[in-house]
């Protein structure tokens, strides 16, 4: 497959270094599950053989108790601007949200307020919704465009003397809206509140300066545009200046001061371990090596710019061969505010996604009527793009016919 688009694109050695198979035309769930690089099936085998294999627990000393904060400083450098010390490897997206929110309301006493918008992802509404509940504070929801997401004025009006956190995405999970961080977080620092940014969907696709933008604390994915596999362990971030203040929940022997004293009571470590529970999951640590590496390797201004390419492809596809069958573009057309995936809309769009995956194209439905495309800069060809979207014009005429 070529395309004229792919023969300009300066990233276009990089699709091939994942693994291709028959069974997939065009993957265009980028974003829900990145794809495996082959140099990962060398990584894990020489895991298995030598780091664990021949190293065995030796391997705990030699590396792996220091691997959370390792390869959180590396994401931090490669895709979150942030200085080390700052970033941490752990748990789950949704754990990992549990431990600092909590850690977070705890270190505004007297304010009884959480700020988090109305589109937000289920799980990050969910945990707001329990944590409220335990320490007797209120949600104040912001009541968002779904085309767009949390604005700078929505923000304003929303947070004030009682507000303790605001919990917002930077890239919204369904229209692809990206927030715009520094200013959003200023107005919370002007409040007095503490703002906590979920990056699932920006992360090593969208260019983001944690430490320039003065944020408090992230959280994301590492599976999404960081290809780390199912399942693969989230990563946080907490300013230094945060770090001493913060007392999260889950108060393990993997987060104490000296954890092979075996002490009889907890006194949380300096610095990012204290936001360590219990053992870390190495060996799902070991996939997101070589992303990293090759986000590394072709920076993140080079990503961007594929990113906007592709995602305004879509867009010009869309209105040039799905219009006429009533498809509507759900995401923003300003580059500056579109992340890296579209959500076009129909109302045939369910059937059409099961049409889809059984001809081996592969984007994902959202409830009620939103096909994702996700674009993963490093992976995704303009040529397979295209294809995936003449299937569903095809299948939209069928369905008219
Ligand atoms: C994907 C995603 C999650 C997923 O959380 P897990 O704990 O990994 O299941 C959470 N929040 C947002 C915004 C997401 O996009």
């Amino acid at each position: 497959m070529t395309h004229h688009l792919d023969a300009i694109d300066p990233l276009a050695g990089f699709p091939s270094r994942f693994i291709q198979s028959d069974q997939v035309l065009a993957y265009l769930d980028g974003n829900s599950l990145g794809r495996p690089l082959t140099a990962t099936l060398d990584r894990l085998a020489g895991f298995v053989a030598h780091d664990w294999g021949s190293r065995l627990i030796r391997s705990w000393d030699e590396q792996w108790m220091q691997l959370p904060l390792t390869l959180g400083d590396r994401i931090g450098h490669v895709a979150l601007g942030a200085a080390a010390g700052q970033s941490v490897v752990a748990d789950s997206t949704t754990v990992l949200l549990y431990k600092l929110i909590r850690a977070a309301v705890d270190a505004r006493p007297g304010r009884t307020e959480i700020v988090i918008d109305t589109d937000n992802f289920p799980t990050d509404r969910f945990i707001l919704e329990g944590i409220a509940a335990e320490r007797g504070l209120t949600l104040r929801w912001i009541e968002t465009d779904p085309a767009l997401g949390a604005t700078p004025e929505l923000v304003a009006d929303a947070v004030g003397a009682d507000t303790a956190l605001v919990v917002l995405s930077h890239v919204a999970y369904k229209s692809g809206y990206i927030a715009d961080v520094e200013r959003i977080t200023s107005i919370t620092h002007e409040a007095g509140a503490l703002i906590l940014w979920d990056l699932c969907h920006s992360a090593g696709v969208v260019p983001t300066e944690l430490d320039a933008w003065n944020v408090d604390i992230a959280v994301g994915c590492s599976y999404k545009y960081l290809n780390g596999g199912p399942g693969a362990p989230a990563f946080a971030y907490v300013a230094s200046r945060l770090q001493p203040e913060l007392r999260q929940p889950i108060q393990g022997w993997m987060g104490a001061a000296d954890v092979f004293a075996m002490a009889d009571g907890f006194r949380p470590a300096d610095g990012m371990r204290r936001f360590l529970s219990g053992t870390p999951p190495v060996l799902g640590m070991v996939p997101l090596h070589d992303m990293v590496d090759q986000i590394e390797e072709a920076g993140l201004e080079a990503i961007r710019a594929k990113s906007l390419a592709l995602t305004a492809f879509v867009i010009e596809f869309s209105d040039a061969h799905l219009a006429e069958f009533g498809v509507t573009v759900g995401s923003p057309r300003d580059a500056d505010h579109r992340g890296s995936h579209v959500t076009l809309q129909h109302p045939a769009f369910r059937e059409v996604t099961q049409l889809l995956w059984l001809r081996d194209v592969i984007p994902d439905f959202r409830f009620p009527d939103g096909l994702r495309i996700g674009l993963s800069p490093l992976s995704t060809t303009f040529a397979e793009v295209e294809l995936g979207l003449n299937l569903v014009r095809d299948i939209l005429t069928e369905l008219a016919g």
